[in-house]
């Protein structure tokens, strides 16, 4: 825990939020600013501030959870007709706030949201020398 961390303070339960869901290392609740009705985020309960800090098992449960909320809005009366699961691992990527926190987001027809991505066409060798370039590092 980190006393500057607005996510340690909810798991401690010294700041408010409405909490869906909690697991011996991860808490899930609703985005205080949520991009869609039933925006949901899931912590791990450990401060870690980026992927590189977070135990991997934890990490496993983060998208376990993930998967169990997505399940839930699609159950719930909550509009949900797709989900995005979103995770930004830096500011660069877009990263708000110093906990690690993987998003889970309802998504309906009408919802406005856009993602940004435009795609590449680096063909198979350029492919090949990237995926080259991960495996060496694993
Ligand atoms: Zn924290």
């Amino acid at each position: 825990m980190t006393d500057d961390c607005p996510f340690c303070a909810i798991v401690s339960g010294d700041a408010p939020a409405s909490v869906v869901y909690e697991t011996d290392d991860t808490i899930a609740f609703a985005d205080i600013a949520p991009v869609t009705e039933g925006h949901t985020l899931v912590i791990p309960t450990a401060h870690s501030s980026g992927l590189a800090g977070l135990d991997p098992g934890t990490g496993g449960q983060l998208f376990r959870v993930g998967q169990e909320i997505a399940a839930a809005l699609r159950a719930s009366d909550v509009p949900t007709e797709g989900i995005n699961l979103f995770l930004a691992d830096g500011e660069i990527a877009g990263q708000e706030g110093l906990h690690v926190h993987l998003h889970v987001i309802p998504r309906t027809g009408d919802d406005g949201v856009t993602l940004g991505f435009e795609r590449s066409e680096p063909g198979r060798d350029r492919l090949d020398t990237i995926a080259d370039a991960v495996a060496a590092e694993l």
